[in-house]
């Protein structure tokens, strides 16, 4: 299809669409046209063609909001993208299926138990703004192949993108059933106003306690995407090399604004100095003439988030041991180490969410632990670094965590199509491949009493007769 390759301003959505997309998401799947699965196959289809047909508009849209380097454009938000797609379009005749592989008596096999896939129904995606293409696009699969009706609210802080993404949905999905609603709060607040049959939130766990609080006026279900401070370990027997490198791609990539990416590091202490000379050894080798002149490393998204970072730096008891740089003219933070010695460091205290991370000695493994079960109880993820076998014993691992990588940064979430979820404050519920299915799906028990069960079944019905009991 044709693609005028101008990005349109962003406009907010006016309070009068909003109400009446949602009355049109609600009736599109009234009609029950979601419920068949050659048409959410089509829905499928047509997403891949819009989304491949308008790459190179969402490159430029996503380096106009978040200066994103086209190769992490394409490796995080396009491909990865196309991949879940692909996954759905493969298996969704399978995912579809009826379970009936359960576990029950034999005395109710005559009932022939199944487990039913129904649509939850009409679903608000909220998303956030550092892959505000993958973000909104990823749960919309889940929707599309469960057979829900959807409305996306992309963030407001990536607004070419925002724009993109909502010209793709107009023009290549079902108008009825599949709406971008553009805007800030409240736009926000007037979707949170109509009913809807699930929520799913990717943010901060400040605004998911405004949602789950307005979802729970109405028990709508939620899904909540968050994020926290994520702990990386570097034992002294890694190999500290790859280890530094590894997470500095992990700070570098989208200019560290990754749920994922490490908050701190916590390094055994004898090893810290050659851990620090590796970071900076690797740092040297991905930007030769330092990461401010270079294409392939991002901004931040906006003066806001410059601000909160810098405020992280200037507050610091910390000293910095590589990067350091920041321009707010440019929203340019140089991938940033800070060698800390506090847990109450702001460094450790706030979620970066953005280049810049702290390194934390500690004697061993147990006190690494003891660190993060204090830092943040429930993280989205976790990294650690250890010699062949630590790295195949996993590592020992704190309580609670989203999800895990031994020996790499957050390559957990590279695979676009494994279930990514957190836990506790770092959200709940999951998705990404057969578990964004089964995040839009109600599975409905049922089962179906033949007539000639009538005769075992006699013992329900008054009059008892405890003494026929005894055959069962
Ligand atoms: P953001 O500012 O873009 O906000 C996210 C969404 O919430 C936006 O659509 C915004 O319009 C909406 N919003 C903001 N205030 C609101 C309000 N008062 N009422 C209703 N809606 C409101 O992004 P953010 O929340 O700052 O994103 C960063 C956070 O998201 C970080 O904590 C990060 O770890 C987390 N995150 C998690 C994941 C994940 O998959 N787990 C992914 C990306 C980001």
């Amino acid at each position: 299809m044709a693609v005028d390759s101008k990005i349109l301003p962003f406009e907010a959505t006016s309070l009068e669409d909003i109400a009446r997309v949602a009355v049109e998401a609600r009736a599109a799947y009234a009609s029950q046209k979601t419920k068949n699965i050659e048409w959410r196959l089509v829905q499928l289809r047509k997403l891949y063609w819009g989304i491949t047909d308008y790459t190179p508009k969402f490159l430029d849209a996503l380096k106009q909001d978040i200066g994103k380097p086209s190769t992490e454009a394409l490796l995080g938000e396009i491909s990865y993208l196309l991949s879940d797609l692909h996954l759905s379009l493969k298996k969704l005749k399978t995912w579809v299926k009826d379970d009936t592989d359960l576990d029950y008596p034999l005395t109710f096999a005559p009932l022939k138990p199944r487990i039913r896939k129904e649509p939850l129904g009409t679903v608000l995606i909220i998303g956030p703004y550092n892959y505000p293409l993958m973000l909104n696009i990823a749960p919309l699969i889940g929707a599309i192949s469960a057979g829900c009706t959807a409305v996306i609210k992309p963030s407001e802080s990536a607004p070419a993108t925002a724009m993109v993404m909502k010209e793709v949905v107009e023009k290549y999905l079902d108008p009825g059933s599949f709406h971008v609603v553009n805007g800030t709060v409240p736009e926000t607040t007037a979707l949170l106003n109509e009913k809807w049959d699930k929520i799913f939130y990717t943010g901060n766990p400040t605004v998911a306690r405004i949602i789950a609080k307005k979802a729970a006026e109405t028990l709508t279900p939620v899904t909540l995407e968050l994020g926290g401070r994520n702990p990386a370990f570097v034992s002294k027997a890694a190999n500290l090399a790859l280890a530094a490198r590894r997470l500095l791609w992990g700070k570098t990539n989208n200019a560290g604004q990754v749920c994922m990416s490490h908050n701190y590091v916590c390094v055994e202490q004898e090893v810290v100095d050659d851990f620090i000379k590796f970071l900076n050894a690797s740092y040297n080798d991905f930007f030769p003439q330092g990461p401010k002149a270079s294409p392939d490393y991002g901004s931040i998204i906006n003066e806001r988030q410059f601000d909160r970072l810098k405020n992280m730096l200037d507050t610091t008891s910390g000293k910095i041991v590589m990067g350091g740089e920041t321009d707010k003219s440019e929203l340019f933070i140089a991938p940033t180490a800070v060698l800390v010695d506090s847990i109450d460091d702001p460094m450790m205290t706030n979620e970066s969410f953005g280049p810049i991370w702290s390194i934390y000695p500690v004697d061993d493994v147990e006190e690494a632990i003891k660190v993060m079960n204090k830092v943040d109880p429930t993280p989205l993820s976790l990294m650690t670094f250890g010699s062949k076998s630590e790295n195949e014993q996993g590592n020992s691992q704190p309580r609670h965590i989203g999800r895990a990588t031994i020996n790499d940064a957050y390559m957990h979430g590279a695979v676009s199509t494994l279930p990514f979820g957190g836990v506790g404050e770092s959200g709940t519920g999951a998705y990404h491949g057969r578990a964004s299915f089964d995040c839009f799906t109600h599975r409905r028990t049922v089962v179906a009493t033949p007539n000639w069960l009538d005769k075992l079944l006699r013992v329900r019905y008054a009059p008892y007769s405890p003494a026929e009991l005894k055959q069962y």
